[in-house]
C-alpha cells in the first residue's frame, strides 16, 4: 500500500538513534521500530526530527492519510513526515517503554525501563481526550482503549503527540 506521502520501506536515520535500531512490521498497527540490542533504563534512544511548522500548516498536514506530528509546544509542530528519523514510526502503547523529553527544542525519547532486543519500542502519544477517540490496540493489560487521554489526565506531562493527529481517523 504505497502511500506517496511515505516511501514503502522506512529506515532509521543512525545519526538520530543511540542504539541499533530496525523498523518492522507490528502487531500494534503497520510499521514499528524494534530494538536490535539491549537497551538500558533512561537512556536517549532516539530523536524525533522532522520539519517545523506552525499549528496552522500542523492542521492542514493533518488531513493527509498518514500524520506523524509532534506537538512541540503551543506555536509549533514537528512533522516527521519530512526528513523524519524513523521515530515518527513508534508506535503508541498504554504500556509504553519510552518517554518523551523536549530538550532546548529537541524532542528526545528516552527508554523507562530496559528494553530486550527484538522489542517492539513504544510510547504514549497522549492525544487530547477532547478530540475524536481513536481505538488502541496496544494489547498492554491496562490499555485504556483509545489513544486519547482521560479528561483528568490532560496536560500532566509536557509531551504528548499532535491532537491534530486524531481529527483524522488512522488506517488501523
Ligand atoms: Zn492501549
Amino acid at each position: 500500500m504505497a502511500v506517496p506521502d511515505e516511501p514503502a520501506a522506512p529506515v532509521i536515520d543512525p545519526r538520530y538513534a543511540c542504539f541499533r535500531l530496525r523498523v518492522g512490521p507490528s502487531k500494534i498497527h503497520r510499521w514499528g521500530v524494534f530494538a536490535d540490542e539491549w537497551i538500558p533504563p533512561r537512556r536517549k534512544v532516539i530523536e524525533y526530527t522532522g520539519e517545523r511548522v506552525s499549528r496552522r500548516e500542523a492542521k492542514r498536514r493533518s488531513q493527509r492519510p498518514y500524520v506523524y506530528l509532534f506537538e512541540l509546544n503551543p506555536y509549533w509542530c514537528v512533522d516527521g513526515a519530512v526528513g523524519g528519523s524513523g521515530a515518527e514510526l513508534i508506535n503508541h502503547s498504554c504500556d509504553p517503554n519510552l518517554y518523551a523529553v523536549i530538550m532546548k527544542g529537541h524532542i528526545l525519547y528516552m527508554s523507562k525501563r530496559a528494553i530486550a532486543p527484538g522489542e517492539e519500542l513504544t510510547i504514549d502519544y497522549r492525544l487530547d481526550h477532547d478530540t475524536d477517540p481513536i481505538p488502541c490496540r496496544c494489547g498492554a493489560p491496562n490499555c485504556r482503549g483509545t489513544i486519547n487521554l482521560p479528561k483528568q489526565d490532560r496536560r500532566r506531562q509536557g509531551e504528548r503527540k499532535s491532537s491534530e493527529r486524531s481529527e483524522r481517523a488512522r488506517p488501523r
